[in-house]
């Protein structure tokens, strides 16, 4: 049986599946799930990640976490914590920048949350060293001053997506046809969550709503506004995002995201601004919504490139040039990706990062 098999069985018995639904399954059915059962990430995966493209991303969001963390005091015992580590590249390269950082480390308690066994292997395999401890959800994090950071995290998560009709909404759902998957759409109805975006949409015009990410921002927010630390979280996304942003990549190109469950990454544009708002709710602060390019740029990722430079010579330079355009050039992640940053309302942004 594959996936596909699985999920036409299941809407023949129970009708057509949410967006939410069929991600949740595709991405993390234990058996076939995307993540479940493969690396995804790399040249040879199906798409590569800022940490994947050079070092120097987790080396300046280290000595920025290590910054923060003695503005605040330096406090004894923190949790340095992970959502969706990957291959566990960003917190390898986070661990080695502040390797010279006096007390980072020995206070440090590394959590990681990832819910794929075969990353958590890779993650063991790259992290061994520094005794990480892995978590199934976000309430089983420590409590402690918390550091943490999440790149290419909420991007996964379900999203659902609803129509504008009128007054009401319809819901976007995956059912059949002639033996295929294929998008419909529910009945008509209102949708109290989505009620203040009747103010800013027009009919045919479609929201998404990612349900899944604010009782994640409610713990992490909670704990920094009660115990001190900062959150950077990093996406592809924006403030108030309006339109379909579902999408399926293989093999570094875009797919019909129907047409191989379980062998296709699927995500959509991270909405920031209930992040924000559910990290308020929390009594956290944060900070502005700010392109990756001039998070990294503000970090000095041109100073570290040539530092790097200085070292190299023909095709790893070439690379370490090709890097630096990649992360930060408006054209390629440096606009498409942003960060928001959290931290307790009593103590200074992140740097890089503005109220
Ligand atoms: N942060 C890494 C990997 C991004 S890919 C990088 O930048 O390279 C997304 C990561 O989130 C994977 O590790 C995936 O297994 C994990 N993930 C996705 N959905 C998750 C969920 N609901 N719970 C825990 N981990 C999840």
């Amino acid at each position: 049986m594959s996936l596909k098999d699985h999920l036409l069985a299941q809407i023949a018995l129970n009708g057509p599946l949410s967006v939410a639904e069929y991600m949740a399954e595709c991405l993390m059915h234990p058996e076939f799930g995307y993540y479940a059962t493969r690396d995804p990430l790399g040249a040879q995966g199906d798409f590569v990640t800022a940490p994947e493209v050079s070092q120097m991303f987790g080396e300046l969001i280290g000595l920025s976490l290590a910054q923060i963390w003695m503005d605040q005091g330096k406090p004894e015992r923190f949790v340095l914590a992970e959502l969706g580590p990957g291959r566990g590249t960003l917190m390898a390269d986070i661990l080695r920048a502040t390797r010279t950082v006096p007390g980072f480390h020995a206070a440090a308690h590394i959590v990681l949350l990832e819910a794929s066994p075969t990353l958590r292997g890779i993650q063991a395999q790259t992290l061994g060293g520094f005794d990480p401890k892995w978590v199934d959800s976000v309430s089983d994090l420590p409590n402690a001053p918390l550091f943490l950071v999440a790149n290419e995290f909420f991007d996964a998560l379900p999203i659902r997506q609803f129509l504008r009709d009128g007054d009401g909404w319809r819901e976007r759902l995956i059912g059949t046809k002639d033996e295929a998957l294929a998008f419909g759409l529910g009945p008509h109805g209102p949708q109290v969550a989505l009620l203040d975006r009747l103010e800013d949409t027009k009919d045919g015009d479609l929201v998404e709503l990612c349900a899944a990410a604010i009782p994640i921002l409610t713990v992490i927010a909670g704990r920094i506004a009660t115990h001190g630390g900062a959150a950077l979280i990093v996406d592809y996304g924006d403030w108030h995002s309006l339109g379909d942003t579902f999408q399926a990549v293989r093999a570094h190109d875009q797919v019909d995201p129907l047409a191989t469950p379980g062998q296709a990454d699927l995500t959509a544009h991270v909405d920031f601004e209930p992040l924000a708002l559910a990290a308020r709710a929390a009594g956290c602060a944060h900070t502005r919504l700010t392109p990756q390019g001039v998070f990294l740029e503000r970090l000095g990722i041109t100073a570290r490139a040539q530092a790097l430079a200085a070292q190299l010579g023909g095709s790893e330079l070439e690379s370490l040039i090709a890097a630096h355009r990649r992360l930060t050039h408006p054209e390629e992640m440096g606009n498409l990706f942003k960060t928001l940053g959290l931290y307790p309302s009593y103590s200074a942004p992140p740097p890089g990062l503005e109220p």
